[in-house]
């Protein structure tokens, strides 16, 4: 029974996933246009030392980037070796990743065709003979400059893929976005699976093995790529996998990137010893024994909580006033203790981090800027802690004549002004900048930001001073009344220490929005979900048994000892982490929807004359 139960599990697994990713195979090119014209000097071609990309391709890449109106094109030699060819396919969903702005950058790594005028804004810097991982890391560098459906990617049936060398894998790998470990590990689990299926019933883990070999072909067959090695890959793939694996952990090649990366780490080491030399109890404030929000004295412990997104050493205490609900930490950081935590998780060496999880957030964003449309057209929108402006770039698809400004602190939001995500970046604070920004804007959004804040009431403050009489503050927040919230306790995602400073109730909000003039006019809380509770808690909790990545503030070596254990924490915790993606997506959405509640809500508040409600 037991083995019926597992090859079921496997062979249902393999042909959904095989599924999944042969329906990511991007389109061949179109024959070139003949005779084809030649190279009119408006393009530029990335192309990795072991490719050399011949006349067809590129009169066919050339013409049909012209036709679709692309800055950014990525070929795909038809005959990329299997593994390179699957990894490619795990990464990116190019259908998606040309309909998504926010889609991160993403390339087979061979060659990359590139308008001119767009190569020379994002400033790309490639190194001479290019390997594959430095190809990657220029069309992620290029991707943000591309237009609205300006990337994409197809397959060249004449380009010829050079040699597949495992030793660069990593490198690649990583410059694709992927955890190296984290890719192994989902690789393992389908492999553990099949051999635990034949050891309990070898006549049906026998049906595991055949799925498991076929799969390959499932994927590839009938497709434009024609994938290099693919039969010895398919067919021997219980033994080939091992070996590509073992020949993946063991490439310790560093491409340019790695390199640049190694060096930062290395100064931010230094950096973060020092800091630490003293303790961390420096950075925490006396603890206060009233509520911020009404002074009640009835305080009691919500949560305590290490720093679980960037394991940066340190205990945190959120408490909650049993007077107005609210929320705050308690003893709160100081400004110092906010620098030291803050530093490389948005910037620095958390940027591609941030990006990340950032670009995931597409349907959120659409839903804030969705919110406005029942009262009015915005004409100027700053959107303050905006981060890289993700928020921005997604909302412009919903008002595509508003001007768009972002305001932050960090460095993402100077990009995103050269990207051309946001007309005007402004660096700073808004409680500096509001007086000179006065009147400028009909809308002001704060999303997920007022939490981060020192003092929400003064960000109000700042707000209500610099909008013009009927304009609009949109505010979105975590949600700490959501039921969840309690039940997760310090890996509910929300509770985010120790950024998170004040988590306010929905009601706290809107008084503290109406003592400024600003009335509510809309709220939403079932459509503010946003589905992550347990995928994030199943990865808070894995990452704090074994940190996916050997940090700068941690003392431990990456040795071969935390290197097994990490790989081993990692394939029991992706199950768990797969699963509560799908009950998130599932069950929990639709009990957010149905009851109206989330963990998370926004709030529309128009400033009107105050003497209007009396
Ligand atoms: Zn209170």
């Amino acid at each position: 029974m037991t083995a019926i139960i597992i090859t079921a599990v496997v062979v249902v697994g393999l042909i959904a996933n095989g599924l999944r990713l042969r329906a990511r195979v991007p389109p061949a090119l179109p024959a070139p246009p003949a005779p084809p014209a030649g190279s009119d000097g408006d393009w530029t071609w990335i192309t990795s030392r072991a490719t050399t990309v011949d006349e067809t391709t590129a009169a066919a890449a050339e013409a049909y980037a012209a036709a679709e109106g692309l800055d950014m094109l990525d070929v795909v030699p038809a005959d990329l070796p299997s593994t390179a060819a699957r990894d490619l396919l795990r990464a990116v969903d190019p259908g998606k990743y040309r309909t998504n702005r926010l889609a991160i950058g993403r390339s087979s790594g061979t060659a990359v065709l590139v308008a001119r005028a767009v190569f020379e804004r994002a400033g790309a810097d490639v190194p001479d003979e290019p390997e594959s991982a430095d190809v990657i890391a220029s069309a992620r560098r290029i991707r943000p400059f591309t237009s609205r459906h300006g990337a994409a990617f197809s397959v060249a049936p004449w380009l010829r893929s050079g040699k597949d060398d495992l030793a660069k894998r990593p490198a690649r790998l990583r410059a694709n976005g992927v955890i190296v470990g984290v890719h192994l590990a989902l690789d393992v689990i389908p492999y553990a699976l099949t051999i635990i299926a034949l050891l309990t019933g070898w006549e049906w883990g026998l049906a595991a093995v055949v799925a498991y070999c076929l799969q390959p072909c499932m994927i590839f067959a009938g497709t434009p790529m024609r994938p290099r090695g693919l039969y010895v890959a398919a067919f021997l793939r219980p033994v080939h996998d091992p070996y590509v694996w073992i020949r993946t952990a063991a490439g310790r090649w560093r491409s340019t990137a790695d390199i640049e990366r190694d060096a930062e780490i290395a100064a931010a080491t230094v950096y973060y010893r020092d800091a630490l030399t003293a303790g961390t109890s420096r950075f925490l404030q006396e603890r206060r024994t009233g509520c911020p929000w009404c002074g009640s004295a009835d305080l009691s412990v919500v949560v305590r909580s290490p720093d679980l997104v960037m394991h940066k050493p340190g205990m945190f205490t959120l408490e909650r006033c049993a007077g107005c609900g609210h929320i705050f930490q308690n003893p709160r950081l100081r400004v110092e203790g906010l620098n030291f935590y803050y530093r490389d998780a948005y910037d620095g060496l958390g940027t591609a981090d941030a990006e990340s999880v950032f670009a995931t957030a597409g349907d959120s964003y659409l839903g804030r800027a969705r919110m406005l449309e029942p009262f009015t057209v915005p004409k100027a929108w700053l959107d303050v802690g905006a981060g890289h402006a993700h928020f921005c770039a997604a909302a412009s698809e919903v008002w595509p004549d508003t001007v768009f400004d972002g305001l932050d602190q960090g460095a993402g939001i100077a990009d995103a002004e050269r990207q051309g995500w946001i007309v005007t970046a402004y660096r700073g604070e808004l409680r500096d900048l509001a007086d000179t920004l006065a009147g400028r804007y009909d809308v002001v959004s704060m999303h997920h930001y007022l939490e981060h804040t020192r003092d929400p009431f003064a960000e109000l403050d700042a707000a209500a001073r610099m909008l013009p009489l009927g304009g609009y503050l949109l505010i979105e927040l975590p949600d700490p009344q959501w039921p969840l919230a309690r039940l997760l306790g310090r890996y509910w995602m929300g509770w985010f220490q120790p950024q998170h400073q004040h988590m306010m109730p929905i009601g706290n909000l809107t008084k503290a929005l109406a003592e400024r003039g600003l009335r509510q006019i809309a709220i939403e809380r079932g459509p503010a979900h946003q589905a992550n509770d347990l995928v994030s808690a199943a990865f808070l909790l894995t990452a704090r048994l074994a940190p996916p990545r050997t940090q700068p503030w941690s003392a431990r070596p990456a040795t071969l000892t935390v290197r097994a254990w990490r790989g081993l924490a990692w394939t029991a915790g992706i199950p768990a982490i797969i699963v509560g993606l799908l009950i998130d997506r599932t069950l929990i959405r639709a009990a957010a929807l149905r009851l109206d509640r989330g963990n998370a809500y926004r709030v529309l508040a128009r400033r009107e004359n105050a003497d209007d409600d009396r």
